[in-house]
């Protein structure tokens, strides 16, 4: 439950040094980086192995609520900045409930990018409350994005898909990108390619439903 781990009472109280040890020792840059990219229910952490090296010089957090998961993901960055000296320094974990926990973590207009790939489907009406993306919620990651920063979501369950377009399409702070502007973003092939749960629904050729948002300042 949520009383075993720590939760920051604000993004300033977030230790980065816990994160990315050598940012922080051997420059001070730290201290005017901040994180940007967030990978909400990260699981085993695929995505941001790939982001990673991807863009070396954005520090990035997953976020993942289950213990033993998250643990495995610590371990699999330690192993792979051991293995790759002066690589993987830009990428870290924390075990939280990112439903109830993103604003103690990130200040406004702090993120560029966002995702979140293949979240727990909830397929019970009652239960639509306890999606990742909500309306409430995206009132919350509106706030934590910066204006032109990107909203990542993939599913291979068909009704969260349209759930999660809906959702994105019905607030006023979100609009999609064009075909064109998917196809130029190199992260937009990672959601599937780079990700555990990605990769097993391409093993069982499955199909995949994807809505990508950009956050934009609401006309007046
Ligand atoms: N994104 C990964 C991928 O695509 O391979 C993992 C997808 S997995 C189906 C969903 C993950 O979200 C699980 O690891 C689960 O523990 C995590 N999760 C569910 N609810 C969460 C919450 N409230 N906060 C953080 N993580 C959560």
């Amino acid at each position: 439950s949520d009383s075993h781990f720590p939760v920051p009472i604000s993004p300033s109280h977030v230790d980065y040094s816990v994160h990315y040890p050598q940012l922080c020792l051997s420059s001070d840059s730290i201290n005017s980086k901040k994180v940007e990219f967030a990978d909400i229910g990260c699981g085993f952490g695929g995505l941001l192995i790939s982001l990673a090296t991807l863009f070396p010089e954005t520090l990035m957090i997953g976020m993942e609520l289950r213990d033993k998961v998250t643990e495995y993901v610590k371990e699999r960055i330690v192993a792979l900045r051991k293995a790759n000296p002066g690589r993987y320094q830009n990428v870290s974990v924390v075990r939280t409930n990112s439903m109830k926990y993103i604003p103690n973590y990130f200040q406004k207009g702090q993120l560029s990018k966002m995702f979140f790939l293949f979240p727990d489907p909830h397929f019970k009406e009652k239960n639509h409350r306890r999606r990742v993306i909500s309306p409430h919620l995206l009132d919350e990651y509106a706030y934590a994005l910066r204006v032109g920063g990107i909203i990542y979501t993939i599913t291979d369950v068909e009704e969260l898909g349209e759930w999660m377009n809906s959702c994105l399409d019905g607030h006023p702070m979100f609009e999609a990108l064009t075909q064109e502007e998917l196809d130029a973003d190199p992260v937009v092939n990672l959601l599937s390619s780079a990700t555990e749960e990605g990769q097993k629904v391409s093993r069982n050729g499955g199909q995949t439903f994807q809505a990508i948002y950009r956050r934009i300042t609401p006309l007046s």
